[in-house]
């Protein structure tokens, strides 16, 4: 097979398609190479765009590669070889039928991970068992934050809340741990056995060598010690070719942290891995993001990442801006956060070049993606009345004013596909909602919900996001 060697995705993209097409014209290597697996409570799905589906926990006592290769993905293989479209990848076959651009399939297909299984997909086919090589694994819902947005089966912090008070008084009651048990969602509490992390660590020997890509999510992955196995793992037995990252708040306990940055540490200084990547999740600047990801210490946050920056060798970040309606009063300050942060860190080191003149070297260190939060919808980007709007566009504008050069720009500034993710983003905000009564509604439960947190978490919205409260007045008055 001719393998991609353009690393523009685009450019990448468009070479693969014919390739696919030599299979099927509904191939996708996502489908074998890619996986979410939930070991909390046994779901899973490739890519993560189709819905979770559970894994049988039987299987997997005898078969740890069950874990990946449930009968409903070989079921979905077996028609992706014969040319038809499985249902849970919807969302691909809508773009492709509107023939305008291509879909996710071919942009999953085209990354190196994909390229490096090519060979194993065709020999495995529909029945087969497969190693993938990206894998994303959270080992535990356990998180000292409780988010707004977020929920119980994700956060302890947030089932602490449920278990105290019930779910919030939304229309539809909101974050019912009842709810997520009936749809199998809810986490197998920490003191009963769990057959998919113990089928998880039975794997992880066959496992580990195929991999390319390696991502530890949550809860909070800092909290668990299933982590810190996998880092001690690496420092025994390093694999250059492997790109590892976790998701983290970057607000632990202080000990948990420590842990972390000096495992990281060595197996940066001594090559253990291509890349190292922590992935921070902060929806707004200073104590308004506080507000949004309750209990947060803002102050913590930055300088924690500052620590993992300086005492990391080449270690990556890249910042999960969530986009929701209450991240725009101080979006542009947190962008303006991240630039300085470049500045700081992007810059390695200085030498002499062969004239003597000193010669900058640097690499991009810190990134950001801007997400938009689509649920609930009554927390996203399309709540924020269009006087707010200006938060957006200004900071759009403050992103191109300050673009990414590489070395021109001494590595500091936003990348074209960073400024198209915010610019789709706030897309989305101005598409608004679908109906007036839809809006209503939403502008409802945004009350419903921020007056039952206030009281529950001691906060202040008022106080918090002065410029919203006419509008909430507003919204309340009519309730
Ligand atoms: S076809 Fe699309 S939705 Fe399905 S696995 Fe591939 S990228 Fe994901």
């Amino acid at each position: 097979m001719n393998k991609i060697t353009e690393i523009d995705p685009q450019t990448a993209a468009e070479q693969v398609v014919p390739m696919l097409d030599e299979i099927s014209p509904t191939m996708c290597m996502a489908k074998w190479l890619w996986s979410s697996i939930h070991l909390t409570n046994g779901l899973t799905n490739s890519c993560f765009l189709p819905p979770l589906h559970k894994i049988d926990a039987e299987a997997v006592k005898k078969n740890p590669r069950a874990l990946h290769n449930t009968p409903e993905k070989k079921q979905q293989r077996a028609m992706m070889l014969k040319g038809e479209q499985p249902d849970g990848c919807s969302s691909c076959w809508r773009v492709e039928a509107q023939g305008k651009q291509l879909s996710d399939r071919a942009y999953r297909s085209s990354e190196p991970w994909a390229q490096q299984g090519w060979e194993d997909v065709i020999d495995t086919g529909a029945d087969g068992d497969i190693d993938p090589t990206y894998l994303e694994v959270n080992f535990n819902h356990a998180c000292n934050l409780a988010c707004s947005y977020c929920s119980p089966h994700l956060s302890s912090k947030w089932a602490e809340d449920i278990n105290a008070n019930g779910p919030y008084p939304t229309k539809v009651p909101h974050n019912s741990i009842d709810y997520f048990k009936s749809i199998g969602h809810y986490p197998i509490p920490n003191r009963e056995e769990n057959p998919y992390v113990e089928a998880f660590w039975k794997w992880w020997p066959d496992l580990y060598p195929k991999l390319k890509h390696f991502r530890m999510t949550g809860g909070e992955p800092l909290m668990d010690k299933n982590t810190f196995r996998v880092l001690d793992y690496v420092v025994d037995n390093g694999r250059k070719d492997l790109n590892m990252s976790i998701t983290s708040n970057a607000s632990v306990p202080e000990k948990n942290w420590n842990r972390f940055v000096d495992t990281v540490s060595f197996i940066t200084e001594y090559d253990k891995l291509e890349s190292f990547r922590l992935f921070v999740s902060v929806d707004g600047w200073g104590e308004q993001a506080e507000y949004m990801r309750d209990p947060l210490d803002f102050d913590v946050l930055w300088r924690n990442v500052n620590n993992y920056l300086n005492r990391t060798k080449d270690g990556l970040v890249t910042f999960i801006v969530t986009l929701n309606m209450l991240s725009m009063p101080s979006i542009k300050k947190l962008m303006e956060g991240i630039l300085e942060l470049q500045r700081i860190h992007n810059v390695t080191k200085t030498r002499r070049d062969d004239n003597g003149k000193l010669i900058f070297y640097g690499i991009h260190r810190v990134y950001v993606d801007t997400p938009a939060l689509h649920f609930p919808a009554w927390q996203s980007l399309k709540v924020l009345p269009k006087e707010f709007w200006h938060y957006g566009d200004e900071c759009l504008e403050f992103m191109k004013a300050n673009p990414d050069k590489n070395r021109e720009s001494r590595w500091v500034g936003f990348k074209p596909h960073q400024i198209a993710r915010f610019s789709r983003s706030l897309d989305f905000m101005k598409q608004g909602f679908s109906s007036l009564e839809e809006e209503v509604e939403a502008q409802g439960n945004f009350v419903r919900f921020f007056e039952a947190y206030d009281k529950r978490r001691g906060l202040d919205f008022h106080a918090t996001f002065p410029e919203l409260g006419p509008y909430y007045n507003k919204w309340k008055a009519r309730l």
